[in-house]
Formats: C-alpha cells, sequence, structure tokens
C-alpha cells in the first residue's frame, strides 16, 4: 500500500485529491483546476492549512463544531468506547449503556414533553426518519390519508432524497428525480429579499397565513405535519419576523397537525438557549437533531419525540432504523460534549456574554456600504449586500456573484464566512472569545472593503 505523506507538497495532495475525491456540492471541475485548500488540523476556533496559514473559522465547520476544536476529552471518550464496545446494534432487542445514557440525557435537555430518541447518523437521515414517523403516526391514529408535509422554500433539511424533497432548494429539486409525493412548499420569511412594502411584522403574518392557506387548498385531512428550521440556517440565516412563529404556532394548533422543528443547526446552544425552540418560543411535536450534538465530532443525529408521538409510535413495529443508529462511540462522544457544554457554561455564555458582544459587533457591519441589513440570533448571523440599501436591491449581476466574491475576500483574509446568494454569514464555534470576535469583525470589515473596491473597478456596481 502506498499512502501520500500528510507532509507532500500541497499541490501533491491537491492533485490525488482531485483525481479521485468527489466534494459534495462542488463542480468538481472547477475545483480541480484551483486545487482545494488543504486543511491539516485545528484548535480552538482556529483552522491551519498545508501552507502553515492559520485560518479563523467563522462557521464552525458546517455549522457544528460547537464545542471549537481539538477538546481531548471527546477523544478520550471516542477510545474509551471503542475499546469497551465498538459497535452493537439496538435492533433486535439490545441495548447499550451510551444509548441509554444520551437518551435520558437529552429527555433533560429538551423543552416539554420531548421525552424520546430516534437515532441516525446525519441531519438528513433524521429527517427521512421524520417522514416515515409523521405519516406513521398518523396512520396509526386511523387517519392513513394524512401523508402531506409542509415546508418552506429554500428551507434546507438534508441531501438524502427524501429530506432533499422537504427542503425547498430549487437547485437541488432539479437533480435526481426530487421532490418525493406528497411535500408542499409554501414561501420563506425573508423579509429583506421578499417583504416588498410591507414592514416585517405585516409579512410575517402573511407568509405564515400561507400555512393555514395551503393546508385549506390541500384538505385539512390530507395534512400530516409542518417542517421548519426555528432559523434558516443554509438558506442564508433568515431571522423570521417576530410576527411569524406565534402565527405559525396558531395554525398548527387549530389544524391538530405536527409541527417539526428541524434544529440540525439551531440546537445546542446556536441561539443562546440549547434549542432554538426555546429561542424562537414554539413548541415542536418532534424535532430533529445532529451536527452541535456531538460538536462534529462524531457523525450522529435524531429524531427527539413528544410523550404523544412516541406513545403512538410505539403501538405499532416501526420498520425503520440504520446501522448506526444509536452507534456507541457517537452516543459516547456526544454525551462527553454535552457535559462540556454544560459544566464550562458554554450555552450560558452565548445568551449572556459573548452573544450579546457578537451582535453589537456583528450589527455594527451594517455601516458599511455594502451591507444592508446584519441580522443574528446567538451565534448565527447574516449580512444582506446590496448595491442600494434604501431599496433593498439587488445587484445586476447573477444572484452569488457578489456574494462569491465577498466569500474570496474572507478566505483570502484567512476568515472562513460562508455566502448563500449575495448574503455573508457566519456561525461561528460558540467557544471564540471576544477578542476573535474582534479579529472575526476586523477581518470581515477588510474582506467587505476589499469586494467593494472590486465590484466598483469591474463595473459591478
Ligand atoms: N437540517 C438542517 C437544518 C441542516 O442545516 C442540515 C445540514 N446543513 C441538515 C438538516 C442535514 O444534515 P446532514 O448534512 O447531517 O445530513
Amino acid at each position: 500500500m502506498t499512502l501520500i505523506s500528510p507532509n507532500a507538497p500541497t499541490a501533491e495532495l491537491q492533485a490525488l485529491d482531485a483525481a479521485h475525491h468527489m466534494h459534495p456540492f462542488t463542480h468538481s471541475a472547477d475545483l480541480a483546476k484551483k486545487g482545494a485548500r488543504v486543511i491539516t488540523r485545528a484548535e480552538g476556533v482556529w483552522l491551519n492549512d498545508s501552507e502553515g496559514e492559520r485560518i479563523l473559522d467563522g462557521m464552525a465547520g458546517l455549522w457544528c463544531v460547537n464545542i471549537g476544536y481539538g477538546r481531548k476529552e471527546l477523544a478520550a471518550a471516542a477510545a474509551r468506547q471503542m475499546e469497551e464496545l465498538p459497535y452493537y446494534n439496538t435492533f433486535f432487542q439490545t441495548t447499550h449503556v451510551p444509548a441509554i445514557q444520551l437518551s435520558a440525557r437529552l429527555a433533560e435537555l429538551a423543552p416539554g414533553n420531548l421525552n424520546h430518541v430516534f437515532y441516525a447518523s446525519s441531519g438528513s437521515e433524521a429527517n427521512d426518519t421524520n417522514i416515515r414517523l409523521a405519516r406513521t403516526y398518523w396512520a396509526e391514529k386511523g387517519a392513513p390519508e394524512r401523508k402531506v408535509i409542509i415546508s418552506r422554500w429554500n428551507a434546507y433539511h438534508g441531501s438524502s432524497v427524501g429530506s432533499g424533497s422537504l427542503g425547498g432548494m430549487k437547485g437541488m429539486h432539479a437533480q435526481g428525480g426530487m421532490p418525493i409525493p406528497d411535500i408542499h412548499h409554501i414561501d420563506q420569511p425573508d423579509w429583506w429579499s421578499e417583504g416588498g412594502d410591507m414592514t416585517p411584522e405585516e409579512f410575517g403574518l402573511e407568509r405564515a397565513r400561507q400555512l393555514e392557506q395551503a393546508i385549506e387548498e390541500i384538505g385539512p385531512e390530507k395534512v400530516a405535519a409542518f417542517i421548519a428550521e426555528p432559523v434558516q440556517g443554509a438558506g442564508g440565516v433568515i431571522v423570521p419576523p417576530e410576527t411569524y412563529w406565534p402565527e405559525i404556532q396558531r395554525i398548527v394548533k387549530k389544524y391538530g397537525i405536527l409541527l417539526i422543528a428541524d434544529e440540525v443547526i439551531c440546537g445546542f446552544g446556536r441561539t443562546g438557549n440549547w434549542f432554538g425552540s426555546q429561542t424562537m418560543g414554539i413548541t415542536p411535536d418532534i424535532m430533529t437533531i445532529a451536527k452541535g450534538l456531538s460538536s462534529g465530532y462524531q457523525p450522529i443525529g435524531g429524531s427527539i419525540l413528544s410523550d404523544e408521538v412516541a406513545e403512538v409510535i410505539a403501538g405499532t413495529e416501526f420498520n425503520h432504523g440504520y446501522t448506526y443508529s444509536g452507534h456507541p462511540v457517537a452516543c459516547a462522544v456526544a454525551l462527553e460534549n454535552l457535559r462540556i457544554l454544560d459544566e464550562e457554561g458554554v450555552v450560558k455564555q452565548v445568551a449572556e456574554e459573548t452573544g450579546p458582544y457578537l451582535k453589537e459587533k456583528f450589527e455594527g457591519l451594517a455601516a458599511h456600504p455594502l451591507v444592508g441589513e446584519a441580522k443574528i440570533v446567538g451565534f448565527m448571523g447574516s449580512l444582506a449586500l446590496t448595491p442600494d440599501k434604501a431599496s433593498r436591491a439587488p445587484f445586476a449581476a447573477d444572484a452569488g456573484t457578489v456574494g462569491y466574491i465577498c466569500r474570496e475576500r474572507c478566505f483570502a483574509n484567512n476568515l472562513v464566512m460562508r455566502h448563500v446568494g449575495d448574503r455573508m454569514i457566519i456561525s461561528p464555534p460558540l467557544v471564540m472569545s471576544k477578542e476573535e470576535i474582534d479579529t472575526l469583525i476586523d477581518r470581515a470589515w477588510t474582506s467587505l472593503d476589499e469586494c467593494h473596491a472590486r465590484l466598483k473597478a469591474e463595473g459591478l456596481m
């Protein structure tokens, strides 16, 4: 076996990567020409690459490394569990201690009567589970015709055929035969882009009432559930107007349909509470979890069910599960991650100290000539870039052109910020210090300046 050395020149690593590794959500031929940046190690909120650069991670990996990189306790928990019991399934009347402990801990942390966990290895898998759970729930209650799940355009719920269908990304639906039947999408509560002349409050109500209209049009007897992220993440960190969630909650209650809160990003402290549902004041029947559950150190996700939903599902054999449902090593690492988040007061710190500090600094970016709106909840925020703040106009260039330029400037300045269309988004590790927040804001401002200069030079604004 010949393995390339980890210390090989970057160009060689890149060439071998391009030759054999297909990247997710990537135009591979374009990337091959450019070469992927090779990330070699990480500590706290800092990444290192093969060229010796130190990069500030404003995205916590993919919104997941809530606890920051390099926590040896998590590595030790994995090693201990691998030696004790590296794998066993939970299908055939067996269980194991890590799954028992983690489930009980999640029942403690999750709000209200959400007390029952069904595991997966990712958010996508968990949302696939939710499609089957919601429909099985109604079938068991004698209403098998309740199959339709209502979701939102520009939502992200995963990349499998089921979860990608739940999501509202049209570019994804265009490839590979999605959406599956009986998924219906309504519009998103994105006031900046779609609010027109309405106030945010009016617009929030209008968008929430689309749910009621959809239920009436489809027929309430056919609707199983509504799924949404408390704050849309991959869609661009769209913080809904304050009127939105209370109205949604009223409507799901009125029609008795299940509310599924996709907490894959919002969960585990991201919004300053353990769950985004608490921040937004909603009471879901099912929550999707992943990412911050293990801070990304192990692949694990799941669905947390209310007592009522769990009781109905428990009355039948639920023919569903994954080889790695409740994987013992992933559960042990998640438990250790939750212990540290709790004992080190990380969630509280986001709520009371670093969150308010980041909010003040991040909202200050709205003074930049390119930034129309700076919105942030806890440790997830977005900047809407615009050539004209007053009219909230989009750029003349194709959506995403300017965002991409800005993102490239951030990358060149050793700051990871992501762009979604012409929004720039952040979701830093929750352990980011005030000093590191200052660095993030400085680098973001410099990158915005450079982007601005380039747009002017190229006649793009
Ligand atoms: N739901 C939401 C809200 C997400 O943000 C994501 C991932 N970004 C998923 C589901 C899918 O999770 P995974 O990539 O682990 O399948």
